[in-house]
């Protein structure tokens, strides 16, 4: 016997499990469309140019403190570029310092174990402390969210995000679902840009009344923004939402879990942070009691997040000609992965494969970033792993950028065999 006997089954992790199964088969022709990683035009991993170029500028400097103890808020020079990504602080050169520094002041920032500790740490955060009502999740968002909210024990509710018919986001279903039933304090999940699974967004106006509804309600906006520049290649547009909030609410407090794994190809080093923003009547001992509560979680979990790829963040966004090339990194990967949208789409019409696919290639409106949902019914995506070797999520999500000119025809073919 043994005192783990009893222990409860947990969920499978969909995403790792499929990738998992993709690496155990040996057909040739096999596809994978399941995990969320950027993949070049042969299928291969890619480290950013501009990441390969600092790694060996910060190894060549040798500096003997590299791998000393990071203070427990983290790399505070990572932290300040990090939220200046984010909100955009001392972007505009007209704007006066003392604003921007004002500005600076509202956002208490602790760097995380990527976008999933950031998530987690916030959803600590507000449960220990703000007790919210429960958390409204977007009905289908990142598998992930439910057991982060599931482990800081705050009761979750749905709101439905998704309209099947219009394939677009379902806006008025948002709007009612909150206005109806949430309440003060409770927590709305928003993805900031590029929403995983189904790659709609709101719309800018949609947006705006979104705001207006959590100010309104006292709703806690939480933001997680996992692929900021990664999904239309522009920083600033990718956080557009996020700065509509701190720019135009003032009293709105909210989170933001900031992840760097795709926009920087830093999977496995974890670098992110948790940005928390402050009303502007917040006064500044708030602030500190936020940031050392913020700490004495983090010190209590892990101490403090892992160095080296912050390291390498910091140190693109910190200098000119280095955040150039990562500019020109980001253009690559969302180029691509707009070319392979465009593609499927091609084959599609091609095939003259029923349905109407426009979803697939309408970026201008809704659909953008890393993920699509195809619209294959549960027993189609069983057809296409079985008969076709392709894996993808249940939910008929795909990850484009494991298409490129090789297997996009192939992958279109099968879609067209199942639909058939
Ligand atoms: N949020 C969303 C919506 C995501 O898609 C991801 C990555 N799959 C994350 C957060 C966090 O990823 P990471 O922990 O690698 O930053």
């Amino acid at each position: 016997g043994s005192i783990f006997s009893t222990l409860p089954e947990t969920p499978l992790d969909e995403p790792f499990a499929v990738n998992g199964a993709y690496k155990q088969d040996c057909n040739a022709q096999k596809v994978n469309l399941g995990i969320g990683v950027y993949r070049t035009s042969e299928g291969a991993a890619w480290p950013l140019r501009v990441v390969e170029e600092t790694e060996k500028q910060i190894y060549e400097t040798g500096d003997v403190n590299r791998h000393e103890y990071l203070a427990i808020q983290g790399d505070q020079e990572f932290l300040t570029l990090a939220s200046g990504l984010v909100f955009g602080f001392g972007e505009d050169k007209d704007s006066e310092p003392s604003m921007t520094e004002q500005q600076r002041q509202r956002v208490v920032s602790i760097q995380t174990v990527s976008g999933t500790g950031a998530n987690r740490l916030g959803a600590e955060l507000l449960a220990r402390n703000v007790r919210p009502g429960c958390v409204w999740i977007p009905d289908p968002t990142w598998a992930n969210h439910y057991t982060i909210w599931d482990l800081a024990g705050v009761p979750k509710k749905g709101y439905p995000y998704y309209d099947a018919t219009y394939k677009t986001f379902d806006f008025e279903g948002t709007f009612r679902t909150l206005s109806t039933s949430a309440k003060a304090n409770d927590v709305v999940i928003l993805h900031a840009c590029a929403h995983n699974p189904t790659g709609a967004d709101p719309t800018q106006e949609q947006w705006k009344m979104l705001a207006q509804l959590c100010k309104e309600k006292g709703i806690i906006p939480f933001f997680d923004l996992a692929y900021q520049g990664f999904a239309s290649g522009d920083a600033k547009k990718d956080a557009w939402a996020i700065r509509y909030f701190f720019q135009e609410l003032h009293e709105v407090e909210f989170c933001v879990a900031q992840s760097f794994s795709k926009n920087f190809g830093l999977y496995g080093q974890r670098v992110g942070a948790l940005h928390v923003a402050l009303s502007s009547t917040a006064t500044n001992d708030t602030a500190s009691k936020l940031h050392a509560n913020l700490c004495h979680l983090v010190r209590g979990e892990y101490s403090m997040a892992p160095r080296g790829g912050a390291e390498i963040v910091k140190t693109v966004l910190g200098n000119e000609h280095l955040r150039n090339k990562w500019q020109e990194d980001l253009t690559t990967m969302s180029q691509r992965i707009q070319l392979m949208r465009n593609a499927l789409f091609n084959e599609l019409i091609k095939l003259g494969t029923p349905g109407d696919w426009k979803h697939v290639i309408n970026q201008a409106s809704c659909f953008i970033g890393m993920f699509t949902y195809i619209g294959l019914t549960e027993n189609q995506v069983h057809a296409m792993t079985e008969r076709h070797h392709i894996y993808l999520l249940k939910s008929g999500r795909i990850s484009i950028s494991g298409l490129n000119e090789k297997n996009v025809r192939y992958v279109a073919m099968a879609i067209d065999d199942v639909i058939r």
